[in-house]
């Protein structure tokens, strides 16, 4: 069976980290069919348009979407594709793959990807600007089932949702109802719930105390990223939005502008989301695969890029890794 991978390498070291995760899954023993699409600054300058329809029609027919770093015009680009194809979950895994420089931290992020401030409604007003918080109760009992059934699918035990309730009583006071409602359903799994600001902390001060985490579009985008320098930085962590239809999977990170073009650039966050994308198309034997040899030759520290202690550029990183495949 071959697959259809709509690739969308987009801005800065986008297309550079797509590339060293289409050299490792071309060494896997699947047939994969590449579709290329453009998106991104360098699109919008070129056609006039970030995100062409075209590219949405590759993606929305495709059987899974692997995505670079849109730049600039990443709302235009990676939020509006998250609502063209229907992705109601951004999973996050924050997960060390040095435990002994960081300790054995290993929790998800289930962020839900379809409303909040995040997806950019915003109004010019007389006396300044506005920015809708929508929160419906359909996509916040949607994404804590989501939560609860990873959880379960996964073998964790507790599910916290991060929410701002206390000042937000209406908006956020709804998700963390939502969130207590669906927990009914699932009276196995243990549940509490902590404000945003104090999440923040927590997960520095108490890393090891989470296990899944289930927040709203923008908190997850913060934490997340907080996350990230909890294990090692942002070349690290992987992503995958996933929908009833479609799944599309990306790093974490952006565009990187200030390293792209140098061929620096990490390439594991990219390779860790075509494992995510291996997982969704039912290839988990060669995602954990992947991920043993990755995690292998990161720990081994050695043919690895600058961010992990090497001197490897990315392609020469994604080769090494191909090889031990
Ligand atoms: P964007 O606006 O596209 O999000 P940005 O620079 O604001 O770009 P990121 O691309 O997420 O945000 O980068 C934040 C920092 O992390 C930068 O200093 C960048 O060099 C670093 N970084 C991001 N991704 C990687 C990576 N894959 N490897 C090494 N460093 C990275």
């Amino acid at each position: 069976m071959a697959y259809n991978i709509a690739v969308i390498g987009g801005d800065g070291i986008g297309p550079e980290v797509v590339d060293a995760a289409i050299t490792v899954l071309d060494k896997l023993p699947v047939e994969f069919n590449y579709t290329y699409a453009e998106a991104g600054d360098e699109c919008a300058e070129k056609t006039g348009v970030p995100l062409p329809d075209e590219t949405i029609e590759i993606a929305k027919n495709a059987d899974a979407v692997l995505f670079g770093a849109a730049g600039e015009t990443a709302a235009a680009v990676i939020v509006r594709l998250r609502q063209e194809l229907e992705t109601f979950v951004n999973l996050r895994p924050v997960k060390s793959l040095q435990p002994e420089k960081y300790g054995n931290i290993d929790f998800m992020i289930v962020r839900e990807n379809t409303e909040d401030l995040y997806i950019g409604e915003e109004e010019v007003t007389e006396d300044g600007a506005v920015a809708y918080k929508r929160i419906t109760k359909n996509a916040s009992e949607k994404i804590a089932d989501y939560a609860f059934k990873y959880a379960q699918d996964t073998n964790r035990s507790k599910v916290t949702a991060v929410h701002k309730a206390n000042v937000l009583k209406v908006t956020d006071g709804l998700f963390k109802d939502s969130f207590y409602k669906v927990a009914e359903n699932y009276p196995e799994i243990e549940t509490n719930d902590f404000y945003v600001d104090a999440t923040a902390m927590y997960l520095i001060t108490n890393p090891l105390d989470f296990e899944v985490i289930v927040t709203t579009n923008l908190y997850g985008d913060i934490l997340s990223d907080e996350g990230a320098g909890l294990v090692g930085g942002l070349g690290m962590i992987p992503s995958a939005n996933i929908g009833d239809e479609n799944g599309l999977f990306e790093p974490v990170h952006g565009s990187a502008p200030d390293i792209a073009g140098q061929g620096i650039a990490d390439p594991a966050a990219t390779i860790l989301s075509a494992c995510m994308m291996l997982d969704y198309l039912g290839e988990s034997e060669h995602a954990r695969h992947i991920e043993e040899v990755l995690i292998n030759v990161i720990q081994e520290g050695v043919h690895v890029t600058l961010d992990l202690g090497g001197e490897y550029s990315t392609k020469q990183m994604a080769e090494y890794i191909a090889e031990q495949l």
